[in-house]
């Protein structure tokens, strides 16, 4: 199910990479055609619901395609246009970080996951909005304006990669890259009904990616269908040499496991601190069913406890904002980013003038809390004992994952949200990833697909497992995708 920008338009809009691809082999010419009408959507949709930031001149796409079709570079991603995240460095495209200190910033390079895109046969179409320095869970921190949901133009499409997200469901792409550091790419793909996937900690290079909390940072797609994820996963997975904590791991045939029958009777576990207090009984039923529905497929599901759960969003917090304080010290005014004259010249009082301008209220406020908790003699009591208990809760998945296969919860505890509706209490909005920031603690790999609707209103599903589980997930999620069809 799409929401009504793609299905006002022709099915070309929402074709699937191969459908595309396919296509593509068959008649290169039949790009041309593809680029005009995602084109079109973008021009009957993109001023209500400003998925992006910047969208590449339809002429400069056009051109990139007929490069492509002549260098005959029909890949994995031929003539797929890609909607990338504005915090992942584009060679010549601006990027921002929906923030106003990198408003005019333009990257000298590609991220290592754009020149992969680009050898696939993928084409970039413009640069996403999100929450500020990928800060937030709605797309509300983003500097210049907020992002609506396709579904529901009240409501939020999730965050930080909302933009990203809102994109692909409203076909204003093809498929889109997103970053999760507590559940970025995941909380909006549940909110717009798409799939989204963050890999495990390493699989994918983070060079050329604008850091927030480096421990916890990953890179990852977001696509309409299972079979789009598990694409581009494959594209982009794999060691890098420019980024020290990228994994060498052989690459996987992702697509392989993106089959509608379980390759394995997985044995399925269910945390219920994921499921108890605080998650919305629309949403729950939607989650019953979709146990059901794997049951029906011979696959066993068991509940158990894991009360150490209770503490990850408190320690995500601390651990996330210590270390984007420490990343966040490199915009001093100076060496690139927002700049000003100041009088007198102090490098302090241009450090200071400048990050006053350049950062948004919640980046500031995750500096202050940051530097807070890493000050001397509150360091023991809050940074090093979070990352203490954060050793304990990776050591309980390991546990979980001697015993089972996966793992499902519900991704986000409720509906998507209305405008205006959590932002301002910090408390409320941090709630919404409490099923989602566990996993990058662990740096385990997860994936939300959606599971069912509620008044129109998308609810997805999280399926996590053990670390290189990404076939596994994929596996399920499609068998969740077909049920859900
Ligand atoms: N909402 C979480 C935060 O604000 C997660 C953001 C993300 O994954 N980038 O930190």
């Amino acid at each position: 199910m799409f929401p009504p920008q793609c299905s006002q338009n022709s099915l070309i809009s929402s074709l699937s990479i191969r459908a595309l691809r396919e296509k593509v082999r068959e008649d290169p010419d039949f790009l041309f055609s593809y680029i005009e009408e995602i084109y079109k959507v973008i021009e009957k949709h993109e001023h209500q619901l400003r998925a992006y930031i910047t969208v590449r001149p339809k002429e400069e796409v056009l051109r990139d395609a007929e490069a492509l079709l002549k260098s005959n570079n029909l890949g994995p991603l031929a003539g797929a246009l890609i909607a990338v995240k504005d915090n992942i460095s584009t060679s010549g495209i601006r990027t921002t970080c929906a923030s106003r200190m990198l408003e005019s910033y333009i990257p000298p390079y590609d991220a290592t996951v754009i020149t992969r895109i680009k050898n696939a046969g993928g084409i970039i179409i413009g640069k996403t909005n999100m929450d500020e320095f990928a800060m937030g869970s709605t797309t509300e921190n983003s500097a210049f304006y907020p992002t609506l949901n396709p579904w529901d133009l009240e409501r939020v499409p999730g965050g930080s990669s909302g933009g990203s997200a809102a994109a692909v469901a409203a076909c204003e792409a093809t498929a889109a890259l997103g970053s999760d550091t507590g559940g970025s790419i995941r909380l909006p793909a549940a909110y717009t009904g798409t799939v989204g996937l963050k890999p495990t900690y390493g699989l994918v290079s983070r060079y050329g990616l604008v850091a927030y909390a480096s421990s916890l940072d990953q890179i990852g797609p977001i696509g309409r269908y299972v079979e789009d994820v598990a694409i581009m996963l494959e594209v982009i997975s794999g060691h890098d040499p420019k980024d020290s904590t990228s994994l060498k791991v052989a690459a996987k045939d992702y697509g392989s496991y993106v089959v509608d029958r379980p390759i394995k009777t997985y044995r399925i576990a269910v945390i219920e601190e994921m499921v108890e207090e605080g998650v919305d009984r629309e949403v729950m039923a939607v989650f019953n069913k979709t146990l059901e529905r794997l049951e029906s497929y011979g696959l066993s599901v068991e509940f158990r406890k894991m009360p150490i759960i209770r503490y990850s969003l408190p320690v995500y917090y601390i651990i996330a904002m210590a270390e984007a304080s420490s990343n966040l010290a490199r915009y001093d005014g100076l060496r690139y980013g927002l700049a000003q004259e100041v009088e007198g010249r102090l490098w302090t009082e241009v450090y200071k003038r400048v990050r006053s301008m350049g950062f948004g209220k919640e980046v500031k406020r995750r500096i202050l809390l940051g530097t807070y908790v890493l000050s001397e003699g509150l360091y023991e009591g809050y940074y090093l004992k979070a990352a203490k208990v954060r050793r304990l809760l990776y050591e309980e998945f390991m546990r979980l994952f001697k015993e089972f296969d996966l793992a499902l919860s519900p991704t986000s505890p409720i509906l998507p949200p209305r405008l205006g509706e959590v932002i301002d209490d910090p408390l409320k909005l941090y709630s919404l990833d409490v099923n989602t920031v566990p996993i990058n603690l662990a740096g385990l790999p997860a994936l939300s697909v959606p599971g069912g609707f509620i008044r129109g209103l998308p609810v997805g599903i999280q399926v996590f497992g053990p670390h290189f589980s990404e076939g596994w997930l994929l596996n399920v999620a499609r068998l969740i995708e077909v049920a859900g069809k």
